[in-house]
């Protein structure tokens, strides 16, 4: 019986589950090699704060496809035959035993990432994957249908070559980008996602670790509003962070905000509340308190330290007594609470959790991950232009397309793929 041997580019997770998959279902006799030019699964040790939030408990395929803003429709297919159920599953087979959190995401129940890290690396070994690690590949040609993959001192011939390097807006020579487009295949622009935001107001800095609940945040571009999302949020030194930010930055990735165009945010802190019942409560609070201070009545919204921050942003004096308030003031106050704006200059630079573009989806086959351009060709994971929002979006989709990557093949998957 002949070999079939493939080379998996990038061991994270995407590579990692690509090669297992392959090795668990092949029908014939397989050689897989890892190539990893840094640690295997280094990043997957830092993944939810160390707790690696590996999925989220959607189990609708579409539904958990809407939580990428690039990549949604493409992941239809591989989500339909590998989704969450069947991740979970997969992980309790390989003896990680996982939990859903209050918010849906899901983690192993050690709560430590290198459960999933040596459960990877324990299956390997047992399916004799070899993993080379500290050794990047340079260079891929395609000979006849053999794929001539070059290393820094060696080369190899494979069958079939996956892909996995991951995604990166930084380190753009040694990636899988490269590989990818000496093949013809277009890499979008690369940017990143899921970040803090830096703002223009270096008033912010003063309020560094304020952290503001349920607030309701719209970004607007051009005078067109984008996004309208609620969460909480924390004031960082040079803007502001948390998870309704990082959803922000998801969905204006690809918008060219900079600092003579920014990406306008308008924070309604109480959004919950109908603004004429609230002007009139206002109103009420004032009369009936017309010795005390306006951050002193304002205080029982925010914290004190933002109410003050936000009304001398607003040049209002926060010492004025409630009784001297005028009605313009109440507008300006108005404005304060259900609309303070903060213009966004740019993403914190090098903070982001994953990179937004990578391989044009367009060039890859949703049921299979092949190249549409080079027969034995696949890609998975980050390196392809597939980003998701926070919450165990991001490794699902590492899970989702390795798995299929790793099964697609047309020797011996093809009943699988039916
Ligand atoms: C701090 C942090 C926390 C995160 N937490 C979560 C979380 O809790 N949940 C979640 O869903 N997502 C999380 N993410 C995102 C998630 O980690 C990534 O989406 C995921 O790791 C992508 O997996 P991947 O296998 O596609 O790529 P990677 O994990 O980036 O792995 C690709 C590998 O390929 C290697 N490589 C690159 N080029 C070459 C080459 N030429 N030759 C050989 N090897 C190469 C790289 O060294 C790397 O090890 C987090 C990200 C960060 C940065």
């Amino acid at each position: 019986m002949n070999t079939k041997n493939i080379a998996i580019i990038g061991g994270g997770p995407a590579g990692f589950m690509a090669a297992i998959a392959a090795a668990e279902t092949s029908s014939c006799k397989t050689h897989i090699d890892i190539f990893e030019k840094d640690i295997p699964l280094k990043t997957i040790l830092y993944t939810g704060n160390g707790r690696c939030n590996l999925s989220n408990k959607i189990y609708d395929y579409k539904e958990l496809a809407s939580n990428y803003p690039r990549g949604e429709k493409f992941l239809y297919s591989a989500f339909s035959r590998f989704g969450v159920k069947e991740t979970l599953d997969w992980f309790y087979q390989h003896g990680v035993k996982t939990y859903v959190q209050e918010d849906n995401r899901i983690f192993p129940t050690t709560d430590k990432a290198s459960t999933v890290r040596d459960m990877l690396i324990e299956r390997t070994q047992k399916l004799s994957i070899n993993i080379l690690a500290h050794t990047a590949t340079k260079k891929i040609i395609k000979k006849d249908d053999k794929f001539v993959v070059q290393m820094e001192n060696f080369t190899k011939i494979y069958d079939k070559v996956i892909i996995a390097t991951g995604g990166s807006s930084r380190d753009l020579q040694s990636s899988g980008y490269e590989l990818a487009k000496s093949f013809g295949h277009t890499i979008t622009e690369l940017k990143p996602s899921l970040t803090a935001l830096r703002t223009k107001e270096n008033f912010v800095g003063k309020l560094a670790g304020v952290s503001v609940k349920n607030a309701e945040i719209s970004a607007f571009f051009n005078n067109k509003q984008v996004t309208k999302i609620k969460g909480d949020f924390v004031y960082t030194h040079k803007g502001i962070s948390g998870p309704v930010i990082f959803k922000t930055s998801a969905y204006c990735a690809i918008i060219d905000y900079s600092k003579n165009n920014p990406l306008l945010l308008k924070i309604n802190f109480l959004p919950d509340f109908d603004r004429e019942i609230f002007e009139k409560e206002l109103l009420e609070e004032f009369n009936s308190n017309p010795h005390k201070s306006l951050s002193n009545i304002l205080k029982k919204y925010l914290p004190k330290s933002l109410i003050d921050a936000l009304l001398e942003e607003s040049k209002l004096d926060t010492d004025k007594k409630t009784s001297q308030i005028t009605k313009e003031d109440r507008k300006k106050i108005l404005k304060i609470l259900t609309e303070t704006e903060l213009a966004v200059i740019s993403p914190e630079p090098e903070g982001e959790i994953v990179t937004t573009g990578g391989v044009c989806l367009k060039e890859i086959n949703p049921k299979t991950m092949e190249s549409k351009l080079i027969s034995g060709l696949y890609f998975c994971g980050e390196v392809m232009d597939i980003d998701g929002l926070t919450g165990g979006f991001n490794l699902q989709g590492c899970w989702s397309t390795g798995f299929i990557a790793g099964i697609s093949d047309f020797l011996y998957a093809g009943d699988l793929l039916a």
